[in-house]
């Protein structure tokens, strides 16, 4: 089977491709697929810009009477004595055109002040996936954890450096740890249980 991924982000790609390396599924970028979009992110939670992202790549096939699953990803970061920011915003909180290393500037600013014990935070994610006849189904993970005082480590892509769990950050642990644990892993395999089920 077929799964175009509705998105430009090579990290969620990469994530995504790893998880699901030993399925059946061949994972398709939206640019391989030939799909060239960038829709604009205008809900107010996941599960509204994962679904704008994926009806997005979903127009765009039916236009072009392309048959195919769509998987779209929407995922941040969420900060309990931010009361729950970045969130949604957890790509642009810092400026349109921010990079990683802004975002987290920002975010160890915010939370400079911030003490131990209530420096709890938790990634969260939620798919869409359209099936080829068009029917919508959403899929949401999660992962908790804590807001570092300071980056650690050199793997993984955006908040990863800052996000501890259990005792070292994500950007500590090897790809295949964080792809075991993750928010995105919590949602991948409600997606694969579904499109396996729907296989059968
Ligand atoms: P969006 O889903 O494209 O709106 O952006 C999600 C943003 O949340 C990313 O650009 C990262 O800043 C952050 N994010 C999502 N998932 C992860 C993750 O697994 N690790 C670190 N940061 C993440």
């Amino acid at each position: 089977m077929k799964l175009v991924l509705a998105t430009n982000n090579k990290n969620k790609l990469r994530e995504i491709r790893e998880m699901l390396a030993d399925t059946q599924i061949e994972v398709l970028s939206q640019k391989e697929a030939g799909f060239d979009a960038d829709a604009d992110e205008t809900g107010s939670t996941f599960a509204e810009n994962a679904a704008i992202k994926a009806r997005c790549i979903r127009n765009m096939a039916e236009e072009t009477g392309i048959s195919c699953c769509i998987l779209a990803d929407d995922s941040g970061l969420s900060v309990d004595a931010l009361g729950g920011a970045p969130g949604v915003y957890s790509a642009r909180w810092a400026g349109e055109h921010a990079s990683d290393a802004d975002l987290i500037a920002k975010l160890l600013h915010e939370m400079r002040e911030i003490p131990d014990g209530r420096r709890g935070a938790h990634f969260a994610c939620v798919m869409c996936l359209i099936t080829p006849d068009g029917e919508e189904h959403l899929f949401s993970g999660k992962v908790e954890g804590e807001i570092l005082h300071e980056i650690r480590g050199e793997n993984g892509f955006g908040y990863d450096p800052v996000f501890g769990y259990h005792g070292r950050s994500f950007a500590e642990i090897p790809a295949e740890e964080k792809n075991a644990v993750s928010h995105r892993h919590n949602a991948l395999v409600q997606v694969t249980a579904f499109l396996k089920q729907s296989m059968k």
